[in-house]
């Protein structure tokens, strides 16, 4: 057992997906826990229930965890806080964990604390975070981790939780880790092997506070990096976040393009995924990885998720065939560009996931003549980039959702010949009026996608849901 957990007073911030596996985990290893959650609902108590069966000592409801007001304060003896990761810094509670000098880890943290934990082998870590395309990129990057025979998993945000990849039974060489922007802001001490920041586009402003905040959180997953620090060469701040960064000695900045790559980077040829970075002589030579098309989709952002995955996987020394491999091997999970079905000479592609309007924007570019099915909750967003820049592609724009009002004005100021149906329904039969409206404005050739730019919560309990029905409204046009 580590010395440095047993007997110390540990405080959890919040209960949930990261904070009872985190509770027990501590307790096992002999710190006195108590877990603080602000509300008491009937999942909370049930979670608590099952915390305090073990020992563990639960605070419902009693202002420790809330966000504003006069907060009871650290709870007595506190050394730690192990705090949620979706949890606001500007919480009271961490207020005061700052002025009692209590250092405050997200689960990510504790994760990184506890590898190697027990005898276990720690596994070095590939990381991956960005705006958009992280769980594409990580479940490439694991398959082709798989393919060159190694014992991996894809953790973190999706899949095996990162606690019980360090802690379990299961022996890794290698873990592909996602990272949000608020795991990495509660993860000081986190130290990728490589890593990669996708994408840098506004979101989550209101948790960070501010765009440089939201950029400094996520340039933490450079911080310490040994072989390589990724970047995406068409999107300068990922680049600056880099140079901005404190690696090992000999680590090495690694770009990723949709063009030719130079020396150190990895591009595409002549319909090929070639690599200049990790081949000897860069500056003379290139391996050949894979084909466009092995990539599944080959739409142009995912070719880049998929030159993101083989950079940090040859980082780690997997041989190119590998990287072919994995990739063929690899399929997206729902609701990403997949492609529900042709009706009609047109084809239907449900991008439900596409719940901002960057993922958007690369959906939008990923097609000749489209019917845009759009609309939801924008979260503050505005649409005027994302339209200018789809506007010649655009056969025409069905409107769903709340905040469809944001989308027709930008439509109207910078797309005003492109037809705009805008559906004043929100009950169960508007997904099938918006298929229906795209199938009569859509003409042969043309792709019919579902690419929101929003969020789907005022209409559907998730984004799942959301491509669910469209893709069931499909059905019926083809029945
Ligand atoms: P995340 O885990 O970051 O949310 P996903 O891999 O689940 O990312 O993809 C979410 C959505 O983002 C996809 O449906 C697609 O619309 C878009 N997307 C995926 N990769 C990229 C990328 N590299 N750049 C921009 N948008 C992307």
């Amino acid at each position: 057992m580590p010395s440095e957990f047993s007997g110390k007073h540990v405080t959890v911030a919040g209960l949930g997906v990261s904070g009872v596996p985190a509770a027990k985990v501590l307790h096992g290893l002999g710190t006195h826990v108590t877990v603080v959650n602000d509300g008491a609902d009937e999942r909370a108590r049930t979670q608590a229930a099952e915390l305090e069966a073990l020992g563990v000592t639960v605070r419902l409801g009693d202002g420790t965890a809330s966000d504003s007001g006069s907060a009871a304060g650290l709870p007595e003896g506190t050394e730690l806080i192990v705090t949620a990761p979706g949890w606001k810094p500007t919480k009271p509670l961490f207020t005061a964990a700052e002025q009692a000098g209590v250092p405050v880890w997200g689960d990510v943290e504790l994760a990184w604390r506890l590898r190697g934990h027990g005898g276990r082998k720690a596994a070095p870590w590939l990381a991956v975070t960005g705006t958009n395309g992280k769980t594409t990129t990580v479940q490439m990057l694991a398959s082709i981790l798989e393919a060159a025979g190694l014992r991996t998993a894809a953790v973190g945000n999706i899949g095996v939780s990162l606690l019980d990849a360090v802690t379990g039974d299961t022996e890794y060489d290698v873990l592909a880790v996602e990272l949000s922007s608020y795991q990495l802001h509660w993860a000081p001490s986190l130290r990728a092997h490589s890593a990669v920041v996708l994408n840098l586009a506004a979101d989550h402003l209101d948790w960070h506070g501010s765009m440089e905040a939201y950029a400094a959180d996520k340039g933490r997953v450079y911080e310490g990096n040994q072989v390589a620090c990724v970047y995406n060469v068409a999107d300068r701040a990922t680049e600056d976040l880099v140079r901005a960064a404190d690696v090992e000695e000999g680590c090495r900045a690694v770009g990723f393009t949709l063009g030719t790559p130079g020396p150190s980077q990895l591009g595409v040829v002549e319909g090929l995924l070639v690599d200049r970075a990790f081949v000897e002589d860069r500056h003379k030579n290139a391996q050949e990885l894979a084909e466009v098309a092995d990539v599944n989709p080959p739409a142009p952002h995912n070719i880049a998720n998929a030159l993101a995955a083989a950079a940090l996987a040859r980082a780690y020394g997997v041989p190119a065939a590998a990287v072919r491999d994995g990739l063929r091997a690899f399929t997206p999970d729902a609701h990403r560009i997949a492609h529900v079905a042709d009706v009609d000479g047109v084809a239907y592609v449900d991008d439900s996931k596409a719940t901002n309007t960057h993922a958007a924007e690369a959906s939008l570019a990923a097609y000749e003549s489209i019917v845009w099915i759009a609309g939801g909750l924008a979260k503050g967003a505005t649409f005027d980039e994302l339209v200018v820049g789809a506007a010649k592609r655009l056969r025409g724009a069905v409107l769903i959702g709340a905040d469809r009002a944001l989308i027709r004005e930008a439509l109207a100021r910078h797309a005003p010949e492109v037809p705009v149906v805008d559906l004043d329904r929100t009950d169960t039969g508007a997904m099938p009026q918006a298929v229906q409206e795209a199938r009569r404005l859509a003409e042969h050739g043309d792709t019919v996608l579902l690419a929101p730019a929003c969020a789907s919560m005022d209409m559907f309990t998730n984004y799942n849901k959301r491509g669910d029905a469209f893709a069931e409204a499909v059905r019926e046009l083809g029945a």
